[in-house]
């Protein structure tokens, strides 16, 4: 078969090829060959994963069946997945059969990967032209110098200091690295407190999970003037300016709702330039509504799901419920603002049919100009348990097929993966309210 074979890992790291195997891929639990044209080189920037206690699972074309495989030549050998660059959307999981003494798997992105005439390829498509996070934009030596520069400019500024000793220094945040840069998308956290409880939150997890949270949250609330001190600049100077409030190393920054109205306030006072915006659960429309007349521009609401079952079951919302995000993201029509679907990506569920349908019924409600996919940072089979999506029917139409019917049945929708800047805010993106 003309296909990518089968990529392992023995137990040192080391990713070598089955040569009698095709790739395999997962879609819910289902096992299935990607689609030859939704086959893409690995993209720059990405990173190769060792699976431990997960035996490879590859397609036999001569038995025409898929099958796991423990060893090679005699030697122990692992499943592999690949952690794909931003501006990416994953369309098949990595396929393996887990062992019982699997670990469960480090709060990343797994993707099919194979192997095909010396190069990696996974089933997946670039959503978003926008290079901001591409990694050969990223000049190491620049980056420190910058980060000293802020750091010189804004002695005092613990907010600063954050995005700099650790967002950029420890995390290799590439927005913090952007800010730094004086470019693009600046990020703000502000919020150590959450109202929700993520199953996959990447700034806090108890120890029974037992996976670490990539990022520790802030741990201290900055002031308004620590925040206008280099926000106003970033705006002001900043080619396609963003200020982004609600961040990975943050909680939920609707629980500091008077903070950034009042910050909002303040800079729109000093620049109209560029466009702020909030990365937000969406629990809190009172709050919201005070934002946006503080001048909000944008938002940008994240869900696993339309459908308030699969959604509490991720979420595990503390103080608010499903219907808050969606009158949230009404509001957002009401005031004329941008508003985006940050919609978590999982091959099987994404594109299932019941999973469809609620989202096309949330689309015609709250109107949504963009919808951000992002691959959700989870152990496959965690997410699975979890949400108990053992229980659905294989009734799924791939992923390409999603995006396809979504782009068919939203011609105004703009689909990308990260916050527009001001030049991208098209007229037709609103181009349902005529
Ligand atoms: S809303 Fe964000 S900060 Fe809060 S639990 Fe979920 S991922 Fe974590």
């Amino acid at each position: 078969m003309d296909m990518p074979l089968l990529a392992v890992s023995d137990d040192r790291g080391n990713i070598f090829e089955i040569p009698h195997l095709c790739m395999a891929g997962v879609a819910l639990a289902e096992q299935r060959l990607p689609v030859k044209d939704d086959l893409i080189p690995l993209p720059h920037g990405s990173n190769l994963f060792m699976l431990p206690g997960r035996l490879p699972t590859g397609y036999d074309p001569e038995t025409r069946r898929f099958v796991s495989i423990d060893n090679y030549q005699g030697e122990k050998i692992n499943a592999v997945a690949a952690f794909m660059a931003p501006a990416y959307v994953q369309f098949l999981l990595p396929a393996y059969t887990s062992t019982p003494s699997a670990p469960r798997l480090p709060l990343y992105c797994y993707t099919a990967v194979g192997w095909y005439k010396g190069k990696f390829y996974v089933p997946a498509a670039r959503i978003d032209a926008d290079t901001r996070q591409d990694l050969r934009l990223f000049d190491e030596k620049k980056i420190e110098r910058g980060a000293q520069n802020m750091l010189h400019r804004y002695p005092r500024n613990r907010l600063v200091g954050h995005l700099v000793e650790k967002c950029v220094r420890c995390y290799g945040c590439p927005a913090a690295r952007n800010f730094v840069m004086e470019r693009w998308e600046c990020p703000v956290p502000t919020s150590p407190a959450c109202n929700a409880g993520c199953v996959g939150c990447i700034s806090l997890q108890p120890r029974q999970s037992n996976v670490v949270s990539s990022q520790e949250r802030i741990d201290f609330t900055p002031t308004v003037a620590e925040i206008i001190e280099f926000t106003v600049p970033h705006l002001e100077q900043a080619p396609r300016a963003v200020i982004s409030f609600g961040q990975g190393c943050e909680g939920e920054p609707l629980l500091e709702g008077e903070l950034i109205a009042e910050s909002i306030k303040q800079i729109r006072s000093r620049t109209k330039k560029g466009i702020i915006n909030l990365n937000t659960n969406g629990s809190r429309p009172e709050t919201l509504k005070s934002l946006f007349e503080a001048g909000l521009d944008s938002i940008r609401v994240s869900l696993n799901s339309a459908q308030d079952k699969y959604y509490n079951a991720y979420y595990n919302p503390r103080d608010y419920k499903f219907d808050d995000v969606v009158q949230s993201l009404t509001l957002a029509r009401d005031f004329n603002r941008w508003s985006s679907l940050n919609y978590l990506i999982f091959p099987g569920f994404t594109d299932h049919k019941t999973e469809m349908a609620a989202l096309h019924t949330l689309i015609n409600k709250v109107k949504p100009n963009m919808i951000q996919t992002r691959n959700l940072n989870i152990d496959p089979e965690w997410y699975t348990q979890e949400l108990k999506l053992a229980e659905l029917a294989p009734d799924f139409i791939g992923m390409r097929n999603w995006l396809d019917s979504m782009r068919t049945a939203f011609p105004w929708i703009k689909f990308g993966y990260f916050n527009p800047p001001r030049e991208e805010m098209k007229k037709e993106h609103f181009g349902f309210t005529s």
